[in-house]
């Protein structure tokens, strides 16, 4: 589809937005769980789409789709929970007054995709959004419209009559831009953080708001005092699992001096025997290859050798065995910027202290994860970063109760949990009088026969507030 196609779908969608966001929360629950249901059905269908359009292996394909259907099933479960209703306290002022905050959906999402994981992303976002009370315009990547597709065929499969519920918009870069000016309530955008500024730059002109999960630059951080297998054995799966096209995948490695030795035999011996093609696929889209070795040609250039791999690793096109590099510094851009492919770069570092120092040091902020005995959740308040798994790699990603995305270059806004739900509602506040007072708070503060006995109590609240001992 093309941007002349845009406005039909968006106007679709905003006819069945008043229905579906009339359905009660149980009745939305019931036909989210419908299409969890016709996706598991379709399971060899949709991992033959995902294997097709992004090369990946039928295993990781089948994980995509089964942590995508536990991000589906728990926003379902628990949207009428994060919405309900909630009365707060009216204070003196109002004090005959009921005050609510009700939570109301936008009415029509837009949701822009990557082709990385075409059915997990998606299906965490589009949870939130459908949960929620809204309805939506899904515009896949242009790598991965057939499993997009699949997505949508199977929710009218699985809830006959829903047209215009989830609508699908397969196309190009410029449908996505057409989306971003097409007067929906709120864009949800996955997907690099270059082409998040030109998502923002269009919304800005409607004042549409926003949530941006864009690409990340992750590191992962081994103490002194880590198990060196585990963190070897992690570093690789969160490195080149899906050839290093995870958002929140490893990127960087700081490994303290202490345990570095170790380490790196380790590192090395999980290593040898992965092969592109057959333990991770290929890379998806050439222009991804050609950023892989401009990182790595680039850190050789400047100083930088391989602990692992070469420059024979790029063994065909788009077929890439493991790369890790050392040496490499900071300034350069396998260190600074998001590679996206199968190569990590490796630092010794004094300690975990410096770890953290360095793990810090780059524009983005999505995810972090740190090896140690003796690290709990205490060591994420040091790093910046959306999510830190300690003793862990990506563990985030697969709870469905928490709130995944990131700060800076990252974005910003959430997806998943509580926090995915809210993201795609608003807060209204209601006042309703159940007293009948004179006047109400404001204008009794202003009429004589309040005024002096409201205004004292008031006061005298007020001096005699103290902090917190
Ligand atoms: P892109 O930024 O190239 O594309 C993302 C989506 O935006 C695609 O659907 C694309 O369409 C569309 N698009 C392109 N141009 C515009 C435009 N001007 N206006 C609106 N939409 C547009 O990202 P990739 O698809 O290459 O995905 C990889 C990136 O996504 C990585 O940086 C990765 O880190 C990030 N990512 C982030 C995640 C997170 O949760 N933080 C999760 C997964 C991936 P088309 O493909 O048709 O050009």
């Amino acid at each position: 589809m093309t941007a002349p196609h845009v406005p039909l779908l968006v106007a679709r969608a905003r006819k069945a937005a008043e229905a579906w966001s009339a359905l009660t929360f149980r009745e939305r629950e019931r036909r989210l769980r419908r299409w969890g249901a016709e996706l598991a059905r379709s399971r060899a269908d949709i991992v033959a789409r995902i294997c097709r359009e992004t090369g990946k292996p039928t295993g990781d394909a089948d994980l995509e789709l089964v942590v995508g259907l536990e991000h589906l099933s728990w926003t379902a479960r628990h949207a009428e929970r994060v919405m309900r209703p909630r009365r707060v306290a009216p204070g003196l002022l109002a004090a005959e007054h009921r005050a609510i905050v009700v939570r109301r959906p936008l009415g029509v999402v837009g949701v822009i995709g990557p082709w990385n994981y075409p059915a997990l992303t998606p299906l965490g976002v589009l949870a939130g959004a459908l949960a929620a009370g809204n309805t939506v315009v899904f515009k896949p990547s242009e790598y991965t419209p057939d499993t997009g597709r699949a997505l949508a065929e199977a929710f009218e499969r699985a809830n006959p009559g829903s047209a215009g519920v989830l609508e699908v918009l397969p196309g190009a870069g410029e449908a996505g831009a057409e989306l971003c000016r097409a007067g929906t309530d709120k864009i949800a955008f996955t997907g690099s953080t270059r082409t998040g500024r030109s998502v923002m730059a269009a919304c800005a002109e409607s004042l549409t708001p926003v949530v941006l999960e864009c690409g990340g630059n992750d590191a992962l951080i081994v103490a002194e005092d880590a198990d060196v297998e585990a963190a070897a054995h992690a570093a690789a799966w969160g490195a080149f699992s899906h050839a290093g096209q995870t958002c929140a995948g490893v990127e960087r490695i700081y490994v303290a001096e202490a345990v570095s030795k170790a380490f790196v035999s380790a590192l090395i011996r999980e290593l040898n025997p992965v092969r592109a093609g057959e333990h991770y696929g290929r890379l998806t889209t050439p222009a991804q290859e050609a950023v892989v070795r401009q990182h790595v040609e680039d850190a050789v250039g400047h100083g930088g050798t391989f602990l692992v791999g070469g420059m024979g690793s790029f063994r065909a096109p788009g077929v890439v065995d493991p790369l890790v590099l050392t040496g490499v510094a900071e300034d350069r851009p396998a260190v600074r910027e998001e590679t996206f492919g199968p190569l990590a770069v490796l630092r010794v570092v004094r300690d975990l202290d410096e770890g953290v120092r360095l793990s810090n040091s780059v524009p983005q902020a999505l995810g972090a994860a740190v090896f140690s005995a003796s690290a709990d959740e205490g060591v994420a308040a040091r790093l910046r970063a959306g999510m830190v798994s300690v003793n862990g790699v990506l563990t985030f990603g697969g709870i469905a109760a928490l709130p995944f995305g990131g700060n800076g270059a990252s974005g910003f806004g959430r997806v998943h949990g509580e926090e995915g739900i809210r993201e795609f509602s608003s807060a209204q506040s209601v006042t309703v009088r159940r007293l009948c007072l004179t006047g109400s708070g404001v204008t009794r503060l202003r009429s004589p026969w309040w005024k002096r006995p409201l205004l004292r109590a008031l006061l005298r609240r007020h001096r005699s507030r103290r902090g917190p001992a």
